[in-house]
């Protein structure tokens, strides 16, 4: 149960510790140890919240197995898709009713503010699976009349066993947006979550099969993206594999699919997104969204504005502005009440983002703020929003994803 404060909003660090998710594999519909177990260590403080179970390719191949056996006998694809229906709503609900718990999950195992994740992520995972919920029994097979003499048929069919292989930036949100649609048409799946973010997953899985999901539609391997990535790219009973992550391993997965079955693969990938700012803006706007678009989940986002590309009369303007809001994003306890902003997810991705920031600064640019790790006594990891001004567009900082909250500032002076 949610221990809550006096202002109604939930005791974080009360229910971080208190709350528990499963640690096994879900194959089957059963909970079962894997071959090895893996800490999972917070980044708020570095301490090992919990030990899961990991799987390499045997467990893989068991869950491969299980979701192919669910998909061939049709316990899942073969019921009415008002029943499936029923089962992804009740899922978003079961998934609301434990949102608390599922968001100070994410902040445990991957930092960002237990409030955020619970205002943002969960919401997403809530809608995602209302939509496709929704849209089992009401985006169907069609018939339309073609001429006076003729109907076409279009029946649409699940493609079989889903693999998804997810990252931890936002543990809950993509993995919605996979197994949501995935399963809304009949397929069934193994979901393999980042190694820095299972617990989220398996706590997802668990109400799963509460809401009512069959026994073998839904697995879930844990395990390193070397081994049961891997295994999972390669496999040769996965009919398509839907990957969220970095450019690199995109590479490998698409690689792994072309060396096995060339099971169809649907990538999402790294960025470096820009921000440009012209004179006519409204500035004050343009400033807080270059902010937000960079400091938002502390940069992790394939998605974030790395780069602000401004006219060079209102680029002092706009960067005193985004000085100015990056001084009150500094990074605290994720289970602060109001941490605006949190953790970096692990020492390891702490860093690379210093690495490629003090290499990156040797070839071009000045820093304005930031640039080195803080809150370095709570043992945790933590990088405050930084600004490189001056930066040369062929350079490392406006070139190379970092995946952290840096933003390289450089200037134009026309179209
Ligand atoms: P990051 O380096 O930020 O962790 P990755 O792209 O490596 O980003 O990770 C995204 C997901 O891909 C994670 O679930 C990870 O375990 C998985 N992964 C990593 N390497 C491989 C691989 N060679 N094959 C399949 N999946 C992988």
């Amino acid at each position: 149960m949610t221990t809550t404060s006096a202002s109604g909003t939930p005791d974080w660090a009360a229910l971080a510790d208190s709350v528990s998710a499963p640690t096994d594999l879900l194959i089957g519909g059963a909970w079962r140890g894997g071959s090895a177990r893996m800490p999972v260590v917070s980044p708020i403080d570095g301490r090992v919240v919990s030990e899961v179970a990991v799987g390499g390719a045997a467990e893989i191949d068991a869950a491969v197995a299980a979701a192919r056996a669910s998909f061939e006998d049709r316990r899942w694809a073969g019921m009415s898709p008002m029943d499936r229906k029923d089962v992804l709503i009740r899922w978003a609900n079961l998934a609301m009713e434990h949102a608390d718990d599922l968001a100070v999950l994410h902040a445990l195992e991957m930092g960002k503010p237990a409030r955020e994740a619970r205002a943002v992520d969960m919401r997403a995972v809530y809608r995602t699976l209302r939509w496709y919920g929704e849209a089992c029994d009401k985006v169907l097979d069609e018939m339309p009349k073609v001429a006076d003499d003729a109907w076409a048929m279009i029946e649409r069919e699940p493609a079989g066993v889903v693999g998804a292989i997810t990252p931890w930036n936002f543990p809950l949100t993509i993995a919605a947006w996979k197994i949501a649609p995935a399963l809304a048409v009949g397929c069934s799946m193994v979901l393999k979550p980042a190694e820095n973010s299972p617990l989220s997953a398996l706590y997802l899985a668990q109400l799963g099969l509460e809401a009512g999901l069959p026994e073998g539609v839904l697995n879930v391997v844990n395990g390193t993206g070397a081994e049961a990535g891997h295994a999972l790219a390669s496999h040769g009973d996965v009919d398509v594999l839907t990957f969220t992550g970095s450019t690199a391993t995109g590479r490998a997965v698409v690689a792994a699919s072309a060396a096995s079955n060339l099971k169809r693969t649907w990538l999402e990938l790294g960025g470096k997104g820009a921000n440009v700012v012209f004179p006519d803006a409204d500035l004050d706007k343009a400033a807080t969204m270059v902010a937000w678009s960079i400091f938002y989940n502390a940069g992790q986002m394939c998605s974030a504005g790395s780069r602000l590309i401004v006219h060079e009369s209102v680029k002092d303007v706009i960067v005193d502005a985004v000085l100015r809001i990056a001084e009150r994003t500094q990074p605290d306890n994720p289970l602060a009440a109001d941490a605006p902003m949190g953790a970096i997810v692990s020492s390891r991705q702490l860093d690379s983002i210093h690495g490629i920031v003090t290499e990156g600064l040797r070839d071009s640019g000045t820093l304005l703020t930031g640039g080195s790790p803080v809150r370095v006594d709570s043992g945790g990891s933590y990088y405050p929003p930084t600004i490189v001004d001056d930066v040369r567009p062929d350079s490392m900082l406006a070139q190379r994803e970092i995946f952290g909250p840096v933003l390289a500032v450089s200037t134009f002076t026309d179209e």
